[in-house]
């Protein structure tokens, strides 16, 4: 079975870094990871860059970077004023992804506006980035539980995915902003939203999980029963919570990669070329990151069997 694998550490991995990272790095990592095999790469962000001076540098990242063919170039977008300097920039992203949260509190925390506000400016922002020819997808952070008022009802998701898919969106991420779904919960709500609101496309649905309490691959293992088959990672595991300090990021792409290669699935990754990525990061960031499989080598990467058995 084809999965489909994204890579958000430019993005969502560096935001949280406390020093800049300079932009010809990112436009390195960012080629790098082109051609890995990766199906989308989220580069940037159009917030302001007082609230994200990390990421400042969106219009640079932009015309900086190979366009590799067959990858999706997407930034992130918190409202309409995202997507119109989105479409000013002078090489455009292939895609934007905007971002609701579902709980009101986490929306006005994450990006100062109530449901009410957000909710509002959807249709123009579709309208908007399809006449500058950008596909637009929809985020719904803490889909899956939120930090301040804890869990989410289902309704409460399904109304708003609802929302999303009538207002034309290009796709809908499903996000555990903060790592508190298991995946119990990830098969049974992502089976309602499916049958809900059948998917066009193979890619229509993505999953984004955080490995904030060791659960992120255990996610991802439910949301391919659950019949999603796109997935966001964090290639070395970068990434981190504002409001749980020490707190992991994102799942792990090479990881993941590793995992669902494993079982079998056709990820159209190579895990090799995405290792290398991997072990870059740590010097980048200046601080150890979470990945595994860096440290651990692939599953089929064998050892040289102790000098005891050898002499046998
Ligand atoms: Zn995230």
């Amino acid at each position: 079975m084809r999965l489909y694998v994204n890579d958000v550490a430019v993005r969502d991995g560096f935001q949280i870094e406390k020093s800049f990272v300079p932009t010809a790095t990112k436009v390195e990592l960012i080629n790098q990871l082109s051609r890995t095999g990766l199906h989308r790469i989220e580069v940037t962000s159009f917030v302001s860059p007082k609230a994200v001076p990390m990421l400042a540098d969106a219009v640079d990242v932009l015309s900086g970077i190979d366009r590799v063919p067959g990858v999706t170039y997407v930034a992130l977008v918190p409202n309409l004023r995202g997507v119109h300097n989105a479409a000013a920039a002078p090489k455009r992203p292939d895609e934007l992804n905007g971002v609701v949260s579902a709980s009101e509190t986490h929306n006005r925390a994450n990006i100062n506006r109530t449901h009410e506000q957000s909710l509002a400016e959807l249709p123009a922002m579709v309208r908007a980035a399809h006449e500058a020819g950008m596909k637009i997808t929809m985020s719904l952070s803490t889909t899956f539980g939120c930090p301040f008022e804890g869990h989410v009802h289902e309704d409460v998701v399904l109304d708003f995915v609802g929302n999303f898919v009538r207002e034309g969106f290009d796709g809908i991420s499903l996000a555990d902003t903060t790592g508190m779904a298991n995946p119990r919960q990830v098969r049974e709500l992502v089976r309602k939203v499916l049958e809900r609101f059948p998917p066009p496309n193979e890619t229509y649905y993505t999953l984004h999980f955080h490995n904030t309490r060791g659960m992120g691959l255990a996610n991802v293992v439910a949301g391919i029963e659950a019949g999603v088959r796109s997935f966001d990672g964090s290639v070395s595991g970068l990434g981190g919570c504002p409001f749980a300090p020490g707190a992991t990021g994102n799942i792990c792409t090479e990881d993941m990669v590793n995992m669902l290669e494993d079982m079998g699935y056709d990820t159209r990754v190579d895990l090799a070329k995405l290792l290398a990525v991997a072990r870059r990061i740590p010097a980048v960031v200046g601080h150890e990151t979470p990945g595994q499989v860096m440290r651990a080598g692939r599953t089929l990467e064998l050892h040289d069997p102790p000098e005891l058995l050898r002499d046998k």
